[in-house]
């Protein structure tokens, strides 16, 4: 039934290309039905030999996706979340009140809004630093206090790439637990559990599903402790739980995974070369050119490809960079990433204050469409901004 058990020698992509090769066993169809009940009959001797009770936290339909992202990640178990700010605020709400945490300095903006003002509030003691910078790492680092280290990598929207495997050596020697948002790398990338981290984290809205049409977040753990323990109560309790309808759908999309993300990888990678030397970009931050600051460190946690998101500066500043913006006609001017289809924003105009985005940065996200589309799309909108 499952591919992984009977075949232990397979490639991920065969594992997400079947999600596991899970039959359904009453029809014999390859795929499995999706569940709405939200309550399970109990035995008439009081049991509940189904393991099931009710579907807040236990519908059937996660199953399979939190089955085939474990096996992908390499992990013990995963969850799904309602979305991925669900699920990252999961793991700081599973710390307590005067634990230290350290977070990057460049990270999801949402999630650093949320940290700055709410978790802060309910207690916990929060440094942003430059996670990149491995000394800047052990200085902040507090024995005994430094609960737990926040990387994403790479990170939104400057791409920072923090080395997983060197920070968690030091998160580790000081007791602190160490927590990877992997929602830019995806599995196909990177492996952050393989490379030492505790929780890996995506926002599975974004490459996972892969569509544009579900928002779900998603926590892999790689051993069952009490910290894992306490995120699947918070989950139970608090119910920000997917629906069964979204959990299929997000099966589904992990089942394209590897084919959509390698060819947004070979995509992108084109793309930048081609804007690097550009008369009318300032820069181009894409991990994948070896101009970029992380590229050496990408190259070793990263592989087959630096993944489909980058930022370009437009020469002219804000005003031209909005324009470009504008005058796009295939990229969807649209926030969000991950999907099939290829976005651009201006990221300053979405993030506002506290923003380490440059005002002349456009974030790109760059989908499974033609390369020379999109490169020829960009090309008319950066001449127009031009004048
Ligand atoms: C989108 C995103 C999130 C938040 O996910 P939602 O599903 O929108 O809540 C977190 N981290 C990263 C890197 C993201 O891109």
């Amino acid at each position: 039934m499952d591919i992984k058990k009977t075949q232990p020698a397979v490639q991920p992509e065969s594992i997400a290309a079947q999600a596991l090769g899970w039959v359904d066993e009453k029809t014999k169809g390859v795929v499995e039905p999706i569940y709405t009940s939200t309550t399970f009959i109990r035995d008439p001797d009081n049991q509940y030999r189904s393991g099931r009770v009710y579907a807040r936290d236990q519908n059937p339909t996660f199953d399979q996706a939190e089955a085939v992202l474990t096996a992908l990640e390499g992990g013990h178990a995963s969850l799904l979340f309602a979305s991925g700010m669900a699920a990252a605020t999961a793991v700081f709400q599973a710390l307590s009140p005067g634990d230290h945490v350290l977070a990057p300095k460049v990270m999801y903006w949402s999630l650093r809004n949320w940290l700055k003002n709410f978790a802060t509030h309910w207690g916990l003691q929060i440094d942003f630093i430059d996670m990149d910078a491995p000394d800047a790492v052990r200085a902040a680092i507090k024995p005994g206090q430094t609960k737990l280290v926040w990387i994403e990598t790479p990170a939104n929207p400057l791409w920072t790439i923090t080395d997983i495997a060197l920070t968690c050596e030091i998160a580790h020697a000081h007791g602190a637990m160490v927590a990877v948002d992997s929602t830019v790398a995806t599995p196909v990338l990177s492996q952050p559990l393989k490379l030492g981290a505790d929780i890996v984290m995506h926002a599975a809205t974004k490459y996972l599903n892969g569509h544009s049409d579900v928002i779900a977040g998603t926590l892999t753990t790689r051993e069952d402790n009490p910290v894992w323990q306490r995120i699947r109560t918070i989950r139970a309790q608090l119910g920000g739980v997917l629906g069964p309808f979204e959990a299929f759908l997000l099966t589904r999309g992990m089942r394209t995974l590897y084919p959509r993300v390698r060819t947004a990888c070979v995509s992108a990678q084109k793309i930048a070369e081609h804007f690097e030397k550009h008369p009318l970009v300032a820069k181009v931050m894409y991990p994948g050119l070896p101009s970029f600051a992380g590229h050496a460190v990408a190259k070793k946690q990263m592989t087959g490809g630096f993944g489909g998101m980058m930022s370009i500066r437009v020469k002219a500043g804000e005003a031209a960079a909005i324009a470009t913006a504008a005058n796009v006609q295939l990229w969807k001017r649209a926030t969000s990433l991950g999907g099939v289809e290829s976005l651009i924003e201006h990221r300053a105009s979405v993030e506002g204050a506290g923003t380490p985005a440059p005002i002349d940065l456009l974030r790109l996200s760059v989908g499974i469409e033609a390369t020379n589309d999109l490169i020829d799309d960009l090309e008319q909108a950066l001449k127009i901004a031009a004048g």
